[in-house]
């Protein structure tokens, strides 16, 4: 699509945003190399352009949630950087993994057996990370007798040439919420599982557990490489950790929508589905073609914010699947003119984080569940 462009809607995706936000955080992780993830199609940004603004200004690997997502960004043609996935099921493309020299996750035994076979199979050394559970309680290797098990093979099947252990990794669960207990508890316990594979052998390229909030937060989590996520998109993790502003982080993503209609209706009108608002006098409406199909929170319904005419209005009732109303007051902006729903907050926007606070939700959701009836405008 073409900046400037009259659109129902877009997503403007400002790429040198995104390659000032992964400088930034090399920055702040030194001695770390750092990892873009971009899984879910970058948080909704793009995963291939995304991918290769972040590799242009130092990402040295790229991060995904499921196979597939990282087989795209190869045959997008990315291979000039590491592409690490760690979301498997029994029967994934191993195989095609292998041969496209990702690296894989493997959190047990019935991983680890599928990636030798199918390392076997391709004729061709697979790479290998193994990650320990060391407090999350999601996926990943309990420490112990567990991790001893898959340490101990995996160390077998390296010394038959079938994988290299690249990587030895794992991933906080309160890394958010800065001083809560179990960050320390985790740091420890990974220490351990890291020492237990040392000792045992195991040579890593990489060791690694901080995703954005420790990367801003914890400098002794940095280790060697730092998976940073919506930090890459200039989004704050929480509140607690400050905005994105606070952080020097640019919001990546501006969503704005065309009015799509302005018109007089008197008091006492009832909007959108099951009336919940009702105009507590004459007033105008404005119709904003976008909804929860697009992405747009229906939890936001009464609350969302959005900046018509140079003025915040707020969402008037229900989120409908494709569109809301916003009670625009004595204000009659012209049709067709811009409404902003979130972006970096400077020409006095909402940003994607009051859209969170919105709708009861973080703002990780919000700029993912962005539609792809949206077009992605690259500027
Ligand atoms: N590492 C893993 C394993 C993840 O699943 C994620 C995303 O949730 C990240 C890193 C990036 O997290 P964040 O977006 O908080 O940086």
């Amino acid at each position: 699509a073409q900046s400037g462009a009259p659109l129902r809607a877009r997503a403007e995706i400002d790429l040198a945003a995104l390659r000032a936000n992964v400088r930034t955080l090399r920055a702040l992780a030194p001695g770390a190399a750092l990892m873009a993830v971009v899984k879910s199609d970058a948080y909704g940004h793009g995963a291939v352009p995304c991918a290769r603004a972040a590799v242009e200004a130092g990402a040295r690997w790229l991060g995904t949630a499921t196979p597939e997502e990282a087989l795209a960004l190869r045959a997008a043609g990315i291979d000039d950087v590491r592409i690490m996935c760690w979301l498997w099921t029994p029967g994934g493309p191993w195989r095609e993994a292998v041969q496209a020299d990702l690296d894989v996750s493997v959190s047990g035994m019935w991983a680890l057996r599928e990636v030798v076979d199918a390392a076997r199979a391709v004729g061709k050394t697979a790479r290998v990370q193994l990650k320990g559970d060391t407090g999350l309680g999601r996926n990943g290797c309990q420490p112990g007798a567990d991790w001893a098990e898959l340490v101990g093979e995996a160390l077998r099947a390296e010394a038959e040439g079938v994988v290299r252990i690249t990587g030895l990794w794992s991933h906080f669960a309160c890394a958010d919420e800065p001083g809560h207990p179990s960050i320390a508890a985790q740091l420890s316990t990974f220490r351990e599982m890291l020492a237990y594979a040392e000792r045992a052998g195991v040579r890593p390229e990489v060791r690694h557990i901080a995703n954005s909030p420790a990367t801003l937060t914890l400098p002794e989590a940095h280790f060697d490489l730092v998976r940073t996520g919506v930090a890459v998109y200039g989004i704050s993790p929480s509140p607690e950790i400050g905005s994105s502003a606070d952080l020097g982080l640019r919001p990546v993503m501006t969503l704005s929508a065309s009015v799509a209609l302005v018109k007089r209706v008197p008091g006492g009108h009832g909007v959108s589905y099951g009336h919940h608002y009702v105009t507590p006098g004459e007033t105008t409406l404005g119709l904003i073609p976008v909804g929860y199909a697009d992405g747009v929170p229906r939890h936001a319904s009464g609350t969302g914010p959005v900046l018509v005419g140079g003025k915040w209005r707020t969402v008037a009732g229900r989120v409908a699947m494709d569109q809301f109303v916003v009670d625009l007051g004595g204000d009659e902006p012209a049709v067709g003119s811009e409404a902003v729903l979130f972006g970096p907050g400077d020409r006095g926007e909402p940003t994607a984080e009051d859209w969170a606070q919105a709708a009861g939700t973080i703002a990780y959701e919000i700029v993912t569940r962005i539609g792809s009836r949206v077009p992605r405008v690259y500027v």
